[in-house]
């Protein structure tokens, strides 16, 4: 993995970035060979300059990853490249007295119009403003990804995750999904996303990954309750199903082996980042 420190675009760095690629994209094909269905590889691009993600897609890289929304836009101008997918992974912290600012770097988010899932999603707030900031002239619906909070650590977002039916039935999580399904027309509920602790990542491979194992349980108890109202058929998730993204760097092995539909992998190909 890399150790460079700088991303200055020398042929080095472009050298060792494509050789990270590819390191990558071995590793992803191996772990996905049992799968049932072709994964998907999300480069997380954050705080990396564009002339990498350029490099990265004239090898056939498609999926991308930021975190800041104001990165990503700038980044989707700069690059300006049709059949690129971008992804918004991150939060967009809400500041007192600062809502139409936020409103306004949403609006300019869902203006991105090559912007292909927003993976983060957690308040029926942000799904309304989203579903009305979306531009008249996008062709398809945008994909929404709730991010559920797994590892139960205050200092992560996302939802509580779901054990029961009884459980769901009135948790936020499952509310918000029904609330995009049936007030959101310009959004499409896709799935779920995790970060999970760093603990888990690390733990032996032996045993499963705790917060991998929570997801894909509250990934069953919703597409149960989805599925037994006929009424929503074929307006959620692929084919019936719902994804789930959950794997980075440290774990995206794992993430595929449990049956990830999306990994998330930043550090592993781009190098590391400098602290902000
Ligand atoms: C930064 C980030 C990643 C990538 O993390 P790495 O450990 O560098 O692979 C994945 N998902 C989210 C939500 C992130 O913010």
């Amino acid at each position: 993995m890399a150790s460079t420190t700088s991303d200055k675009a020398t042929p080095e760095r472009r050298t060792e970035l494509l050789q990270n690629l590819a390191e990558t994209k071995i590793c992803f094909t191996e772990a996905s060979k049992s799968l049932s269905h072709a994964p998907t590889l999300v480069a997380v691009s954050k705080t990396k300059p564009a002339w990498m993600t350029r490099a990265c897609y004239e090898e056939g890289q498609r999926d991308f990853g930021e975190n800041s929304d104001i990165d990503l836009v700038n980044k989707a101008k700069k690059v300006n490249l049709d059949s690129l997918r971008w992804h918004f992974i991150g939060v967009m912290k809400k500041t007192e007295g600062d809502d139409l600012r936020r409103q306004t770097r949403m609006r300019e988010l869902t203006a991105v119009s090559n912007l292909h899932a927003i993976q983060s999603l957690t308040s029926i707030e942000d799904a309304d403003i989203y579903n009305s900031a979306i531009p008249a002239d996008r062709k398809t619906p945008l994909n929404m990804l709730l991010q559920v909070n797994t590892s139960g650590e205050v200092q992560k977002s996302g939802l509580q995750y779901v054990d029961t039916e009884t459980e769901a039935a009135d948790s936020p999580l499952f509310k918000l999904a029904c609330h995009i399904i049936e007030h959101c027309p310009k959004l499409h509920f896709q799935g779920l996303m995790t970060i999970g602790s760093q603990m888990e990542s690390l733990a032996s491979s032996e045993r499963p990954n705790q917060d991998f194992e929570t997801l894909k349980k509250t990934r069953d108890v919703l597409e149960g309750m989805l599925r037994s109202n006929t009424a929503l058929n074929g307006r959620w998730g692929d084919n019936g199903k719902l994804l789930l993204s959950m794997g980075m760097t440290a774990d995206f092995e794992a993430g595929l082996r449990a049956g990830s539909h999306i990994v998330r992998v930043g550090t592993g190909i781009f190098g590391a980042r400098r602290m902000k």
